[in-house]
């Protein structure tokens, strides 16, 4: 059996986002002057070197037999360097660097009193400084009680909770290497204990359990390890895996063996970072400073961070002007795990954006001003968006969607990615999200939302978790979609093909073909014939037609007949002589040419 050429024969070709025309015309090996050409007949006027816009670029490919994608700037930019190393043969040595930790918990279980805790022993151990300043991150020395006189280092992230650390994971960055789960002795597992366990676990990050408050007459640690087992958490000394240590954070009790504990378990995750790489990394928070223009605190992840640096941290460009460590002090370079405040960025970045530093400036300035000019492009069409709705003009399909899963995390996750697939012609409206199974509950709300509506649909999307029995009947009955899923693009495909389906058919003209009015006969009962010449496609019975006189059009009607010899025929083709009539028009004449089109309905293909 032969197989069908099509989309498997595809080369790929990756592009760096924000490519010029001449940059896509080398990558497949083509001339940009061709380039060029079929974006005119396409109605496109660019240059060589202007960037290409993605779908366009996505199509042109097709037909040079290439499946063309584009991967983000500063994955390139990695990609690139260590295809560079490899190729010098370069000694690039990942070396064990700090973990990164990050606090979290229940409300007043005291993530805050330990983070403070466990900075001013530290301060207070003598260490260089004295009054910290506030950057969002601080590393502490730690002491070995084995190696009397060395120390290890580890991050604390200061930006105790569960908020922060699934922003940052939405952003796709992963700045926590463990996490530590303060759980109040006198209080026990609640409610946001066991979002923060959800929270760590999507993540794939180890959970070390502080035990906080000991100090506390009614505190019961036994409980907590209970509780916390019933969780799925159980104590290395029951047998379990979950490493808990009893703290207080008020009379700084048991810290040092907490910090050893951090360190065992980061000990497992083997990390380690290359300091010789460029630098890379994540913004952990940014603002506007009045005397120091913007300012972000960055945390170095790869490679080592360097005053005078060139780098690109989402649409924004720049160049290490100074740096700042978590003690306040000026310094020249940052590597792997460190925290570090950066001047001299262009703008203000958003927390969890990454950072990377880039060889050639020149080439961050341009992906730099690429990225703002889609934002400002998008920025427009949500303003004319709205300006068209203010004004009813468009009917907008709305798809609604309720979001069920099993984690806190994937909800967000879905939610965010799902509402961004919006479009101008269909929207999409998360009309309620939640943790847990599809209950009837959902069902009722999705089948009342969609009732009687004939611009909105509504599916419900259960991912990694099951409709209960009663749930699945009703929805059967109430004629609800309920969709379930375990991968976040499988949904995305899902929801975005759903998109395409509410949109409504597009009429589109098609010319068949034009014929040349030669003659002109009158024939009793019928009336005006033209004598014509086909001079291009094909004229049909039945087609739709105009007649353009002197290059305007005077008429639009039906072919009435069309005919050869006499004969009535179906068509006749270019090159051919025929008679055609036209429907209820007879002031036809000499020179008169007619277009003959069809009106097709597609159905949409995309967006
Ligand atoms: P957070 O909401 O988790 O950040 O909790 P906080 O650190 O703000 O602490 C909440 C309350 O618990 C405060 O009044 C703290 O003084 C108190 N607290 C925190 N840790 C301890 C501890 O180890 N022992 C006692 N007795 N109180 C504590
Ligand atoms: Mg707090």
């Amino acid at each position: 059996m032969d197989i069908p050429s099509g989309a498997d024969d595809l080369k790929s070709a990756r592009l760096v986002e924000g490519s010029t025309v001449k940059e896509f015309a080398e990558k497949l090996g083509i001339k940009p002057k061709d380039v060029v050409t079929l974006l005119l007949q396409r109605g496109v006027f660019a240059t060589i070197n202007q960037p290409l816009n993605d779908d366009i670029a996505v199509d042109l490919g097709k037909r040079f037999g290439f499946d063309v994608s584009f991967v983000p700037f500063e994955e390139m930019v990695a990609e690139q360097e260590f295809e560079d190393l490899i190729a010098a043969d370069a000694d690039d040595v990942e070396l064990p660097r700090a973990p990164v930790v990050t606090v979290m918990g229940h409300v007043d279980h005291g993530k805050t009193s330990l983070l403070d805790a466990i900075r001013t022993t530290e301060v207070a151990a003598g260490e260089a400084g004295g009054i910290t300043q506030h950057i969002g991150a601080y590393s502490v020395q730690v002491p070995l009680p084995d190696k009397p006189g060395e120390v290890r280092r580890v991050v604390f992230l200061d930006t105790p909770g569960h908020e922060a650390f699934t922003l940052m994971r939405a952003r796709g960055a992963k700045a926590t290497d463990v996490v530590v789960l303060v759980v109040a002795a006198d209080d026990g597992v609640m409610p946001q204990t066991i979002e923060a366990i959800e929270h760590s676990r999507a993540a794939g990050v180890p959970i070390v359990v502080a035990i906080n408050k000991i100090d506390k007459p009614d505190a019961n640690p036994e409980r907590v390890r209970q509780e916390l087992s019933n969780q799925g958490l159980v104590p290395v000394e029951w047998g379990g895996d979950t490493e808990m240590v009893q703290v207080s954070a008020k009379k700084r009790e048991n810290l040092d063996s907490l910090l050893e504990t951090i360190l065992l378990t980061s000990d497992i995750l083997e990390l380690k970072a290359s300091p010789t790489r460029l630098a890379s990394g994540v913004v952990l928070e940014a603002k506007l400073d009045r005397g120091r223009g913007s300012v972000a605190t960055v945390l170095v992840q790869q490679g080592t961070l360097r005053v005078g640096d060139p780098f690109i941290v989402g649409q924004i460009s720049g160049k290490v002007r100074a740096m700042f460590n978590d003690r306040g002090e000026l310094i020249t370079e940052a590597g792997p795990a460190t925290p570090v405040e950066v001047l001299g960025l262009q703008g203000v970045p958003q927390a969890g954006e990454a950072f990377q530093v880039v060889a050639d400036i020149s080439k961050a300035q341009q992906i730099s001003h690429h990225r703002q000019m889609l934002s400002r492009q998008s920025q427009l069409a949500q303003s004319t968006k709205r300006g068209i709705e203010a004004l009813g003009q468009t009917e907008v399909k709305e798809l609604l969607v309720v979001i069920k899963a099993d984690v806190q995390g994937s909800v967000e996750v879905l939610k965010s990615t799902l509402q961004k697939l919006s479009t101008e012609r269909v929207k999409v409206k998360v009309v309620r999200s939640g943790v847990g199974a599809i209950t009837e509950s959902d069902v009722l709300l999705a089948s009342a939302t969609q009732a009687g509506n004939s611009q909105t649909a509504v599916v419900i999307i259960g991912f990694n978790v099951r409709p209960e029995t009663r749930a699945a009947d009703l929805a059967k009955h109430e004629g609800v979609d309920i969709r379930l899923h375990s991968i976040i693009y499988k949904v995305e495909e899902e929801i975005r093909a759903a998109m395409i389906g509410m949109l409504e058919a597009i009429e589109k003209e098609r010319i068949l073909g034009k014929a040349d009015v030669r003659e002109v006969f009158r024939v009793p009962k019928i009336g005006a014939v033209a004598g014509c010449m086909v001079v291009d496609g094909v004229i049909r019975r039945n087609a739709r037609a105009r007649l353009i006189r002197d290059g305007i059009v005077t008429w639009e009607g039906g072919i009435a007949s069309v005919r050869r010899f006499k004969e009535d025929v179906g068509e006749v083709r270019e090159g051919f002589e025929c008679g055609i009539g036209l429907e209820g028009f007879n002031d036809i004449k000499v020179s008169d040419q007619i277009e003959a089109y069809i009106v097709e309905k597609i159905a949409a293909t995309e967006l």
